[in-house]
């Protein structure tokens, strides 16, 4: 069998990129080894930041300059999430109506103006809020909170619909959706197409495909692998929790310049607390982190987890904390998304690392656009897989 294009990975990305792949008139076939949204797109907080993240801030000055960068895709992203529901026409529980990143200390407000600066030069409308300014917008938070940075933009939205809505709306324009099917071997034959071993759970058979997109999450390396290629994205395990529902009362995502920490309320009254608190990865008999398994949580850290949210928001202490569960992401070795062909296998595609609930239906669309068009859209130059060719510079495909 063959087809247009292979998407392997029933995430937000995949399933975003198919349907947009549709729209242009290809017929993708998008295998999943699970079922559509069973990676860290079902499981993530669901934060729409558009601030630059504290991880990008946390590392020094050159990475901050470098990290700020993706302001640029930020703002491309928030436009995508402002017409996401009337693109796929359906309700998809976006609420975009703010989002507050706070200072504590007097080093973590000079680190926010920082930010806010860098935020406004390039083109974002984020605001610095002093104490009483934060105290107007939002009294319920702690009253030892010395600033805040306010970009009317940010949000969050339910992380159990949006990829199924897209892999609905994809396979209605004639996309392929296999679930239950895994990629279990990828090889590049002499005509330059690919050929890969399917595995469900009845057969195991082959297809052909002229161009394959890996939209795989922290699976991706090991999938480059199969060809012999080097994607340097790194398998993140964090933590979540929530809490029991109350009356609304936060409209605005919370988050933390200095510390870990994101908060938001539920249209259910439900509060989320996350922030990439790590937990631990369970090891195979193999002695490598077992990506397949649910990571552990760590005590410690959803102690410290909660306790953070709850310097910030002090009445979080009268909820009842419901259920904390665990889940896979990965970042990049330069904390940018990595996203385009690999300039060593022409046709093959990958998209992953970073804040991809937030950039994955932005960084989907640009990327289909530069598949359909054969050269990558220049929007998403900072992010092709390019800046890392020398890891595949010794690279034998056929
Ligand atoms: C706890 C947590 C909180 C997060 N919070 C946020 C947030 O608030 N905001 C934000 O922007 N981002 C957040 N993220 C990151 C975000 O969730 C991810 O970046 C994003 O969901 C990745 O989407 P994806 O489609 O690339 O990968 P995934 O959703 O992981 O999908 C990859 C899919 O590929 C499939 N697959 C893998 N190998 C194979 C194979 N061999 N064959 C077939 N299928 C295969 C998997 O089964 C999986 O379904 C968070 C992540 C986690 C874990």
């Amino acid at each position: 069998m063959d087809c247009d294009i292979l998407i392997v990975g029933g995430g937000l990305v995949g399933c975003a990129a198919a349907w947009h792949l549709a729209c242009a008139g290809l017929s993708p076939l998008l295998v999943e080894s699970g079922h559509v949204n069973g990676g860290a797109s079902g499981q993530n907080a669901g934060s729409l930041h558009f601030q630059i993240e504290r991880r990008f801030l946390e590392q020094g000055a050159q990475a901050a300059e470098q990290g700020a960068q993706i302001v640029l895709l930020n703002k491309l992203a928030i436009a995508e999430w402002a017409g996401l529901e009337a693109m796929l026409d359906r309700p998809l529980d976006i609420e975009m109506t703010g989002g507050l990143m706070v200072a504590e200390t007097e080093a973590e407000l000079e680190l926010l103006a920082f930010k806010v600066a860098r935020e406004n030069d390039l083109g974002l409308g984020t605001k610095l809020l002093d104490a009483p300014a934060v105290r107007g917008l939002a009294p319920y938070l702690s009253s030892g909170l010395l600033g805040a940075g306010f970009l009317a933009e940010e949000g969050h939205a339910n992380p159990r619909i949006l990829a199924d809505a897209f892999a609905r709306s994809a396979t209605a324009r004639g996309a392929h959706l296999r679930t239950g099917t895994a990629v279990v071997g990828l090889t590049m034959e002499r005509d330059g197409f690919y050929r890969a071993t399917l595995q469900d759970c009845e057969r195991r058979y082959e297809v052909r495909s002229p161009r394959v997109l890996l939209a795989s999450g922290h699976w991706t390396p090991q999938l480059a692998a199969m060809l012999g290629l080097n994607v340097p994205l790194y398998p993140v395990p964090l933590t979540m929790s929530v809490t029991d529902r109350t009356q609304p009362f936060l409209p605005y995502l919370i988050q933390h310049v200095g510390k870990r920490l994101s908060m938001k309320q539920t249209e259910d009254g439900n509060l989320i607390v996350g922030g990439g608190w790590p937990s631990r990865f369970e090891f195979g008999a193999d002695g490598k982190p077992d990506l397949d398994r649910p990571a552990r949580i760590v005590p410690d850290n959803l102690r410290a987890n909660l306790a953070v949210a709850q310097a910030v928001l002090p009445s979080l202490r009268q909820r009842v904390l419901l259920r904390s569960w665990t889940g896979t992401t990965c970042i990049s070795a330069d904390q940018l998304p990595i996203v385009g062909m690999i300039d060593a296998a022409p046709g093959l595609f990958v998209a992953a690392g970073g804040s991809m609930f937030t950039l994955g239906p932005v960084l989907a669309r640009l990327l289909a656009q530069s598949i359909v068009d054969n050269r990558p859209a220049a929007e998403i130059e900072l992010f092709l897989p390019r800046r890392f060719n020398h890891l595949n510079a010794f690279a034998v495909l056929t």
